[in-house]
């Protein structure tokens, strides 16, 4: 395995196991200097979304970069007040146009909002038999989420992108996702810093010689899921993506599991008011 390693998705197409998150990522020059630094030490998967409001800073410095799109897996999201058919079908036009390329590689529903999901998903659909994207999915769908929105799937949803990391690890909904192929994607995978504060992943970062960072975006690829931690320092850039040259055994695998707290650090998508 290594950086451009990919996992196969329920449609085919080919995702990388790791990719750079831009969330907080200020559009400009913030973001388009972690963009090139990621794509420089061979990232090749870029998580944004519209409400970000940094897609223009991304297509620029994929556009900069020299490295081919079709070599980039490349992800946004429909926000919340964009749901709906017809207004997912323009946010959508809008993302593009931002990020200055014809297609993306995977279109996702940001959070549920109910009958208002089902409508976008249809738009998604349409989007995707139309060629525009290369996948759909969704993002922080609980199981009682996916329950309602796969009777009116004709696509089934290729990822769910949900809060995942050693205080929150939803073994149920991992296990339903993993049994119908929805690929799960972790965002905030390291606790926006704070796994290096715990103790169990420093003794296991001495254990293995890697930062506790390390240990725990390991973690996540050996547990089957595709990860996104986001930075926009250079050094953490390159040394988060050090994670293919060592593997957690079974018995450390089991004492990350064991610290879930169930604990959130976002908002909860049945709670959330935005
Ligand atoms: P992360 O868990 O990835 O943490 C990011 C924070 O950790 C930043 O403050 C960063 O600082 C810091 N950091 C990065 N690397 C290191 C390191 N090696 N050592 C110590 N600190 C480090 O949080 P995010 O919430 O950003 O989640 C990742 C991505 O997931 C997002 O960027 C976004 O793409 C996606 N996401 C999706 C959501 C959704 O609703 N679908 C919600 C939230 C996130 P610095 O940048 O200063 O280096």
């Amino acid at each position: 395995m290594n950086i451009t390693s990919t996992t196969k998705l329920n449609n085919g197409v080919e995702m990388p196991w790791l990719g750079l998150g831009v969330f907080r990522s200020k559009e400009g020059e913030e973001v388009e200097i972690a963009v090139k630094t990621a794509l420089e030490h061979g990232y090749r998967s870029i998580d944004t979304a519209a409400i970000y409001e940094n897609e223009r800073g991304v297509g620029k410095s994929i556009k900069a970069s020299g490295v081919p799109r079709n070599e980039i897996f490349l992800t946004s999201k429909v926000w919340n007040s964009d749901q709906g058919y017809q207004s997912t079908l323009e946010a959508f036009e809008v993302s593009l146009e931002k990020l200055q390329t014809d297609y993306l590689d995977l279109y996702l529903i940001h959070w549920p909002k109910g009958q208002r999901s089902v409508e976008t998903w249809k738009a998604l659909e349409e989007l995707y038999k139309k060629g525009r994207v290369r996948a759909i999915g969704v993002s922080n769908f609980l199981v009682h989420h996916l329950d309602d929105l796969l009777p009116h799937c004709k696509i089934v949803p290729a990822v769910n992108q949900v809060e995942f990391h050693p205080e929150l690890i939803q073994p149920k909904l991992l296990e339903y996702c993993q049994k119908r192929e929805i690929q799960l994607e972790a965002w905030s995978p390291i606790m926006k810093g704070n796994v290096t504060k715990i103790g169990t992943i420093q003794e296991l970062a001495k254990k293995y010689n890697k930062t506790e960072v390390q240990v725990v975006l390991r973690w996540d690829i050996q547990k089957g899921v595709v990860t996104i931690p986001k930075s926009v320092t250079p050094e953490r850039i390159i040394s988060n993506a050090d994670i293919f040259d060592f593997e957690l055994e079974p018995e450390d695998m089991a004492k990350i599991d064991a610290l879930d707290k169930e604990k959130r650090i976002g908002g909860h998508p049945d709670k959330i008011n935005f």
